[in-house]
């Protein structure tokens, strides 16, 4: 395990998603996913009600939090002899996330598609497959991907800010699954999208739910903070009156994502236990194949009741309006 990094921490002057100077206390939590002693205060918008990080890490030692130990850089390897199974389910999320996408009208060889934080690019790579569309994927680093050459073939992957990309055509489909929870401005990352969308266009982001039953059942323990990767904690109610602000019309929000709610309640169990997940993950993973048979059902069983609040994550779908907007 690397040593705690210390260092400045950076007020945030005004609310990440909408600018609001108004902000109260909202709770504080440990470092998550990392051998340190720091707690972090998250502070709640009075504007439109999202939970953001401040102080925060600023964003050129971020790097301290993310070191060769950090789990999901370790891949299915980090779960010993059970790497294989490990690796089927991430397949499985990516082929959640192709079905997930091709519902927005069908994807073909003239198709753009742009994935903002793509981290290691294994949903565009199935989409590509399967659609031949043509691809773009975004990272802060080209960790997910370097010297990977069957996974980033015929891949657009470009490394830095969004912002800071030119592109010679506009997309017609726009991912982030569990970006925007990351970003450092993401009111300027949804109106730059929207800068770069077709007429008609689809955004497709995926977030863990602030206002969900493992947020309320594990607290500050919550694995949804990731302390102090995620910046911005969203609601239905906050992330749609950002993209209602950044010019997109929102379509659906809806309490289920791609991603298996229970990977989160269980990653918010082993925080209250405090394993070293820079440990081989091995050991735990009957524990959580066995919680995952017994609870999973009845947290799908939950998330199907429409109206419901819903058990970790939230998937919002948004269009490019073609008015002017
Ligand atoms: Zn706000």
């Amino acid at each position: 395990m690397s040593s705690a990094p210390a260092g400045a921490r950076e007020t945030v002057a005004a609310c990440p998603a909408c600018l609001s100077v108004d902000a109260r206390p909202f709770t504080t939590t440990a470092a998550m996913m990392h051998a340190s002693d720091e707690r972090f205060s998250f502070v709640r918008c009075g504007g439109c009600g999202v939970v953001y990080l401040s102080p925060r890490v600023p964003a050129a030692d971020l790097g301290d939090w993310y070191p060769p130990s950090y789990l999901p850089w370790r891949g299915p390897a980090a779960w010993g002899r059970w790497a294989p199974l490990v690796a089927s389910g991430l397949r499985a999320t990516d082929r959640r996330r192709v079905r997930r996408v091709q519902r927005y009208g069908s994807l073909g060889p003239a198709s753009r598609v742009l994935d903002v934080g793509c981290g290691r690019p294994t949903f565009l790579r199935a989409l590509v497959d399967e659609t031949g569309c043509r691809a773009v994927g975004t990272d802060v680093s080209d960790e997910g991907w370097k010297g990977e050459h069957a996974l980033a073939r015929d891949l657009d992957l470009r490394t830095g800010e969004l912002e800071e990309f030119a592109f010679d055509e506009s997309f017609d489909l726009v991912t982030m699954w569990h970006y925007l929870e990351h970003d450092y401005a993401p009111h300027r990352t949804l109106r730059t999208v929207r800068a770069l969308a077709a007429p008609g266009a689809r955004l497709v982001i995926e977030v863990p739910d602030h206002d969900s039953w493992s947020r309320r059942r594990y607290g500050a323990e919550w694995a949804g903070y990731h302390t102090p990767r995620h910046t911005v904690l969203w609601d239905s109610a906050s992330l749609g009156s950002a993209l209602e602000s950044a010019g997109w019309q929102v379509e659906a929000i809806e309490p289920v994502g791609s991603l298996d709610a229970w990977t989160l309640a269980w990653m918010s169990r082993q925080e209250r236990r405090g394993i070293d997940w820079a440990d081989s993950m091995e050991p735990h993973f009957a524990g959580f194949l066995a919680g995952r048979a017994l609870l999973w059902p009845l947290m799908r069983a939950w998330e199907r009741l429409r109206g419901r609040r819903g058990t970790g994550v939230l998937t919002a779908v948004a269009r490019a309006a073609t008015d002017g907007r």
